[in-house]
Parts: structure tokens; C-alpha cells; sequence
């Protein structure tokens, strides 16, 4: 229940803001929505519970991090309403830094798809999007099992940013 009233407000936060000020897909041909049953999204924890009613996503138990996590994958007839926040937030997602500090940084994993992480001076991804992002998660995180989630995201996130020579804070 507590899970249920948290996510309604981020994805209320969320519903109405986009990375920009027009559909990012018209650039990409929404290549961030163009999985198969192997590829697909995380769901936060709990977050399934906003998945019930709709039948476009089908949701499977996966390994992370050493724990089991729930994945979406979908058939692309989005229901925009009720898509998940992995999907809203994309290409940013939520990191731990190790001295304990909440950031919003692009995702490492979503440099070599999404041309908004291309840093070309005419696509400016709005500000307001991921300060809308970092407010969710302010209070997204004092939920402790979000958190512990997020930190071993963190974890991911680090070793990829190594791997790639990419930076975080
Ligand atoms: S890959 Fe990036 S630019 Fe393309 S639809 Fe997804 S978020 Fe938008
Ligand atoms: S749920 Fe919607 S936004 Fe997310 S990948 Fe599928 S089609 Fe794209």
C-alpha cells in the first residue's frame, strides 16, 4: 500500500515531462522501446504493483546483484499512463555516490543508443526533467528497500562507468 501511494506520486511527478520539448522519439525511431523478451526494463522494487491492470508489459524474476529483481519486457502498444519508471526517466537514472550522496546521471549503459547522451548543442535535454527526476528520488530513497536498491544499481553503475571510461560523481 505504502509502495502504491509512492509510486502514484512519482509517476504523477513525471507524467507530464519528457527529456525534451518534443517527442525524442521522432529522433531515434524510439530506439529505447525497441527490445525483444532478452531486453527490456527493471522494475523498482514493489513497483509491479502499478503493472496489474495492464497487459502490455510481461514481467519476469531476473538475477541482480546478487538478489532477485522483477523485469519488464513489452510489446511497444505503450499505455503511456502506466509505463514504468525506468522508462520515464530514461536516458537518466538514479546513483549512489560513495560518499552516500543522491545524483542524477545519464546512464552508462545508454550511451551507445540514446542520442540525447550525444551532447550535440542542438538537442539540450530539459532541465527540468531531471530535476523532476532528482526530486522522485529524494523521496523514492526514503523508502529503505528503494535505496538499497538503488545503491546496488550504484554498484552496476560503477563498474560499467570503469569499464567505459565514462565518469560519475
Ligand atoms: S533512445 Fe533516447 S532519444 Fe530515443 S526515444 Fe529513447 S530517450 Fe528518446
Ligand atoms: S513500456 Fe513504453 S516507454 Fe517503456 S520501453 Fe515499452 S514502449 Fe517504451
Amino acid at each position: 500500500m505504502y509502495k502504491t501511494v509512492l509510486y502514484k506520486k512519482a509517476y504523477r511527478m513525471l507524467d507530464n515531462i519528457t527529456p525534451l520539448k518534443f517527442d525524442c522519439g521522432t529522433l531515434c525511431e524510439s530506439r529505447c522501446c525497441k527490445g525483444d523478451d532478452s531486453t527490456g526494463m527493471h522494475l523498482y522494487p514493489g513497483e509491479e504493483i502499478m503493472q496489474n491492470s495492464n497487459n502490455f508489459l510481461k514481467i519476469r524474476d531476473a538475477f541482480f546483484e546478487s538478489g532477485v529483481i522483477k523485469f519488464a519486457t513489452c510489446n511497444e502498444k505503450c499505455d503511456r499512463r502506466t509505463r514504468p519508471l525506468a522508462c520515464r526517466i530514461f536516458p537518466l537514472v538514479p546513483y549512489i555516490s560513495q560518499d552516500g550522496r543522491l545524483h542524477i546521471v545519464e546512464d552508462p549503459r545508454a550511451k551507445h543508443i540514446c542520442p540525447l547522451l550525444l551532447h550535440n548543442d542542438m538537442i539540450r535535454m530539459n532541465r527540468r526533467f531531471k530535476s523532476n527526476v532528482y526530486k522522485v528520488f529524494r523521496f523514492l530513497i526514503e523508502d529503505r528497500e528503494i535505496k538499497e536498491y538503488v545503491c546496488r544499481l550504484s554498484n552496476i553503475l560503477r563498474e560499467y562507468a570503469l569499464f567505459t571510461g565514462t565518469s560519475l560523481p
